[in-house]
């Protein structure tokens, strides 16, 4: 179990975003006085006496404040400073040691680095830096934090420095500490802080918005010609746009850094508790899991023709398909057979008209996303949980509109955004499902109640659009897909159905072909995105508990769950153990040592391949 002490909004929300994702338990302290087990601390400010209070325990502290890094660490020079920042991961030709988990104490940790007399892979474990090899990834670029920034460290043991030589993560005996404010860095990537200050909010956004529907209306009844004139231009005046962001910019098409920054506080965690608890973030047996959605732009071919095409691809691919309807698109033009087809298959709902809607003011959104899900659901007879934003527009008051709406979750932030006017080169750069931070009246911030899938780049054939060939494209999807598997992530894929005419819909059901391939694998769970909406939040809903010996699991949800895989991390070695099926309010213990005849039992049942019991 750690204790954690988070005292900034944006720091809190998102260690206890990082901790939540791999159901590593914690239990939340309001003073370093009310802490008994391992401490993690996130805050700038820390008083003489809780620097004092600190000294005798095991602490893992964020940024800490500069009186903490000149005390304590024996900083000369600490400032509090605000901006971006470099970690490489170790030296490039560092022998990679072989994966194994292991457990190591703040002092191991701090020994090895003296014994190695530099600070080598640490912190990072041996399988993070022998996959960002293979990926040619080889720093974790932070976006603009709060750093304590100091040239030395007297006191402590330097386990990591900035590209720049800064000090980055030291040790001093039973006390971690990262110079970078490591919550608030993943608050920065989800809500895109990298790239805003060259495009925030603009006041004009009405205005722009009623252009831009016009805009759209005459793209859409454009001959291809013209259309194609029109992207081209588009796309040159957004790559100008991707070299003024500079290293701004988010990588295309795989960016690590949200994978880095987690594996950075796991790693950081589990030398904090001399090992670590968590639970799979997929059902057992997968790794790994994906969906396709396949939106259907407002267009009269593409809710006919272009769809039941769609519709015979995806019964051709056979698997889990979610689809993105347009309200009034759907109430004008999709007939009674089509309905009926789409009854076996997911459905989101992608917006009222998709003509340049707005996503600035409140209650302006809401009305709209309301409006658009209560017509859908009527012309489908069925209800619509999910949204994806039209072009993938988004903004705080979208995010407030979903909550208050009531979605249960939403897919309009991509990874890796090169596609959106007003975000290109943008994007959350995170691959695994997170509730996106709202702000609180006092000035804080709370998850919001609609989960977010990030949406996976490369968005369906764009990058053709913008002058890449296929061959391009497909190795793009491929290594991505690779990616995240390998980092045990979500692929939210996106292929269009037909939009304008028949060449369109076979250049888009190739591409389709194509990516199901690619997420067509035995370690990863294909499913529907209201399936994984479902998993996540069951998962969410257990409560784990570790007091060093035993783990125990609680189901506080209103469902039962099933193929829960808890990992185990004690003393060098690591367990893996299934659980049977837990109905709501139903708990499970995993006792110390070795697994226990039952334990050993169960993890024997369930080793066969299961699905997710579906929802009540
Ligand atoms: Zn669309």
């Amino acid at each position: 179990m750690i204790d954690l002490l988070a005292r900034d909004a944006a720091s809190g929300y998102g260690i206890t975003a990082l901790l939540e994702t791999e159901k590593i338990p914690y239990r939340p302290v309001t003073s370093i006085g009310d802490a008994t087990a391992p401490l993690i601390v996130a805050a700038y400010d820390l008083a003489p006496d809780e620097i004092a209070a600190l000294a005798s325990r095991r602490t893992l502290v964020f940024h800490g404040g500069t009186r903490f890094a000149r005390d304590v660490l024996g900083a000369a020079d600490a400032s509090n400073v605000e901006r971006a920042a470099t970690l490489p991961l170790g030296a490039p030709d560092a022998p990679v040691p072989p994966a194994a988990p292991r457990r190591e104490s703040a002092t191991a940790a701090e020994s090895r680095a003296d014994a190695a007399g530099t600070s080598g892979g640490a912190p990072w474990s041996p399988r993070t830096l022998a996959l960002a090899r293979t990926l040619g990834k080889t720093t974790l670029r932070l976006p603009p934090v709060a750093l304590c920034a100091t040239s030395s460290l007297a006191e402590a043991t330097v386990l990591a420095t900035f590209a720049d030589g800064m000090p980055a993560i030291a040790v001093r005996g039973n006390c971690l500490w990262s110079a970078a404010d490591l919550g608030g860095a993943f608050t920065a990537l989800v809500t895109e802080r990298a790239t805003t200050a060259h495009h925030g909010p603009d006041a004009r956004a009405p205005l722009r918005a009623a252009a831009r529907r016009l805009a759209e209306h005459a793209y859409y009844a454009a001959p291809e010609a013209v259309r194609r004139r029109v992207q081209r231009r588009w796309y040159a005046a957004l790559e100008r746009r991707l070299a003024a962001l500079g290293t701004a910019a988010s990588e295309y098409p795989i960016d690590p850094t949200g994978w880095l920054l987690a594996e950075l506080v796991i790693s950081l965690a589990r030398e904090l508790g001399g090992g670590l608890a968590r639970v799979a973030r997929w059902p057992a047996p997968y790794a790994a899991a994906a969906t396709l959605t396949h939106d259907i732009e407002p267009q009269r071919f593409a809710y006919t023709r272009g769809l039941a095409a769609l519709l015979d691809a995806v019964t051709t691919s056979g698997h889990p398909a979610t689809f993105g309807l347009v309200a009034r698109a759907s109430a004008r033009w999709l007939d009674t057979a089509t309905v009926a087809r789409l009854g076996r298959h997911g459905v989101l709902c992608h917006g009222l008209a998709h003509r340049g809607e707005n996503v600035f003011g409140r209650d302006e959104v809401r009305r709209d996303v309301e409006t658009a899900r209560r017509d859908l659901e009527r012309r489908l007879a069925r209800p619509v949980r999910g949204y994806r934003s039209p072009r993938l527009d988004r903004s705080p008051d979208l995010l407030s509109a979903l909550d208050e709406a009531g979605f249960a979750y939403d897919s309009s932030y991509p990874d890796v955004d090169r596609e959106n006017i007003a975000h290109f080169g943008s994007g959350v750069r995170v691959n695994v499902p997170y509730r996106p931070p709202l702000a609180t009246d006092g000035g804080g911030m709370r998850p919001s109640r609609c989960l977010e899938l990030p949406l996976t780049a490369p968005d369906c054939i764009q990058p053709l659009l913008a002058g890449a060939t296929v061959e391009t494209l497909r190795a793009d999807v491929a290594s991505k897909a690779a990616f995240v598997r390998a980092t045990g992530g979500l692929y939210v894929a996106l292929v269009h159905g037909g939009v304008f005419d028949r060449d369109d819909e076979q250049r888009r059901t190739a591409h389709l072909e194509f990516v199901a391939g690619e997420l067509r694998r035995p370690d990863v769970w294909l499913a529907s995105a209201d399936e994984i909406a479902d998993w996540w939040c069951c998962r969410e809903a257990l409560h784990v508990t570790d007091d060093g010996k035993n783990v125990r699991l609680v189901n506080r949800g209103k469902r039962t769950i099933d193929a829960v895989r808890v990992v185990v991390e004690r003393n060098g070695a690591e367990r893996t153990v299934d659980l049977p099926p837990l109905a709501p309010g139903a708990s499970f213990t995993i006792t110390a040592g070795e697994p226990n005849d039952d334990v050993r039992a169960e993890s024997a049942a369930s080793a066969a391949p299961r699905r997710v019991v579906p929802a009540a």
